[in-house]
């Protein structure tokens, strides 16, 4: 029978419910079980897809084409297991299901109400995953803060399950907050009182404390928080602020997380988690052997979680490159003022550039001055989707000589269209879930870039788009020198351009971000700081 662990959060947002789920999950799956996370996101949008990027971060694609909550990428990162459209459920989604299903009329006539047919569908949703009988565990992240209205239909569903699951296969986590009073030198466990009680008016005691902290919690406070919250003391699990997020897997370890909720929910606890991989990343991440500066090129760099998945890949292919990557935020857009030239001169101090994705017309043309800077001076260059676009349009002007190339997402009227609007989705009119989603193979050109990187010919990767490379063009642009070394077999659309005589300069029209994990780095990530460590060396004249 699948065990359910849901994990709740009390007293204010962002206290990092995603990361703790993961590690947990981490070390459970280190122990040898087959585990899964998924998150239900209480607001009405029916997947994060149509959300800008300052509202929600990066949307993350799955294999199978959902556009989800970025949580979901921490949990591909943190397990190397794909995740898919069940792991991630909103409130838009429960009630589109059910009006569905009221207007097929498969209610017979009964009055459809939140209890129980809205807290039913919730219910169905969180057993879908253990019901694949895939998994032995399912942890299911509550989003939002108990004492939201939005959050309660949710907690009635976790209230039912427990009592129908039983208190053996049903564990209930709550990730709190234990500030500290600078003024009066202490740790305040008021809060997190006032939270227990708040998730006990809705029928349910929490099973385990996951306190975050930014300094120790005494033993003291431990029992204080176990008598005011009926927990047993070693429930009460300290969660102290870390420099790194690949670090929570270990403080949680060490405070026997795993070991309680294995206990809790009467698994057997065979044996120690196997981190081995795990703790190999860490130690070349924390001993790096040098150093190389990446500028991100984008126009939503005020929220940095608009490419978190870019930033992470980063981080993974820097270790196993043993090179610390300092990742700049560029302005896209202030490529196109007067600053040009000050952002230049800030681009010739980097040892790679990557472009990224985006949707809409702002900052294109600052993205074309940048690549248009480092294709001429040979600087490594990375383009993703948006920046893979921006580098056929940048090479269509100023290499083919086609002064009004452009996109058509830019410029409709475009009299050398070089990347286009893909046919099927020309008659598309709605926006929610209608883009080119999910993965695609694709068949890399031997000898290419992108197959020294992957090692391999045959790839598949994600994607999120509407637009693509314009057929009409390539044998022009192949000609000219930027080489389409990745083709989708089925569709014949470029997936991979790459520019010959550069040392590394590589745009995809998919999004590799999307698929880098600590234990398996993206392999074009790894060629990339590869690529700045080697310009890096070449420009300091080293050898
Ligand atoms: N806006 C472009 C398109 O729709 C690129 C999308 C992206 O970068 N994800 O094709």
């Amino acid at each position: 029978m699948t065990k359910y662990i849901f994990v709740t959060g009390g007293v204010t947002s962002s206290l990092g419910k995603g990361i703790i789920a993961a590690s947990l999950a981490k070390l459970l799956q280190a122990r040898g079980f087959t585990v899964t996370i998924q998150k239900f996101d209480p607001y009405i949008n029916v997947d994060p897809g149509t959300l800008n990027p300052y509202e929600h971060g990066e949307c993350y694609v799955t294999d199978d084409g959902a556009e989800t909550d970025l949580d979901l990428g921490h949990y591909e990162r943190f397990l190397g297991v794909p995740t898919s459209q069940a792991n991630n459920v909103t409130t838009g989604r429960i009630y589109q299901t059910v009006i569905q299903r009221e207007r097929a009329g498969d209610y017979l006539g009964k009055t459809v109400q939140v209890v129980p047919h809205i807290t039913d569908e919730i219910k169905r949703r969180v057993l879908l995953l253990g019901n694949s009988e895939k998994f032995q565990i399912v942890i299911t992240e509550l989003g939002g803060t108990v004492g939201d209205i939005e959050s309660l239909p949710y907690l009635e569903s976790l209230r039912q399950l427990r009592w129908e699951l039983g208190t053996d296969n049903c564990l209930v986590i709550h990730l709190t907050l234990i500030p500290y009073l600078n003024a009066a030198k202490e740790l305040k466990t008021k809060p997190t009182q006032h939270s227990v009680k708040e998730l006990l008016n809705t029928g349910i005691q929490p099973d385990i404390l996951v306190c975050r902290t930014e300094h120790e919690l005494s033993m003291d406070i431990r029992r204080k928080l176990a008598l005011f919250c009926n927990v047993d003391v070693n429930s009460v699990i300290e969660a102290r602020d870390a420099s790194s997020i690949y670090d929570v897997p270990l403080l949680m370890l060490k405070e026997r997380l795993d070991a309680t909720v294995l206990t809790k929910l009467r698994l057997p606890d065979r044996r120690e988690p196997d981190l081995r991989a795990w703790k190999s990343f860490l130690d070349k991440l924390n001993k790096p052997k040098t150093e190389v500066k990446i500028a991100l090129v984008g126009k939503y760099n005020e929220l940095p979680d608009a490419y978190k998945s870019i930033y992470e890949s980063f981080v993974h292919a820097g270790a196993v490159n043993q090179c610390k990557v300092k990742v700049t935020p560029i302005h896209s857009e202030d490529l196109e003022t007067d600053k040009l030239k000050e952002i230049i001169n800030l681009l010739k101090e980097h040892d790679g550039v990557l472009v990224a994705p985006g949707f809409g017309e702002r900052g294109i043309n600052g993205k074309i001055e940048a690549i248009r800077f480092v294709r001429e001076n040979k600087i490594p260059f990375f383009g993703i989707c948006l920046g893979m676009q921006c580098a056929v349009v940048e090479f269509a002007r100023n290499v083919l000589n086609l002064p009004n190339a452009s996109s058509t997402e830019v410029d409709r009227q475009s009299e050398s269209p070089v990347i286009d609007m893909m046919e099927e989705q020309k008659q598309i009119t709605i926006k929610g879930g209608t883009m080119r989603l999910g993965a695609y193979e694709c068949d890399l050109r031997k000898k290419s870039k992108a197959h020294a990187a992957y090692g391999v010919l045959k790839i598949s990767e994600r994607h999120r788009h509407r637009y693509e490379f314009n057929n009409q063009y390539r044998a022009q642009i192949e000609a000219a020198g930027l080489i389409p070394t990745g083709i989708n077999p089925s569709s014949d659309l470029v997936e991979v351009v790459e520019l010959k005589d550069h040392p590394w300069f590589i745009g995809v029209q998919f999004h590799p971000e999307l698929k880098s994990t600590v234990e398996t780095p993206h392999p074009l990530f790894v060629h990339f700081v590869k690529a700045a460590i080697d310009y890096k060396r070449k420009k300091s004249g080293e050898k």
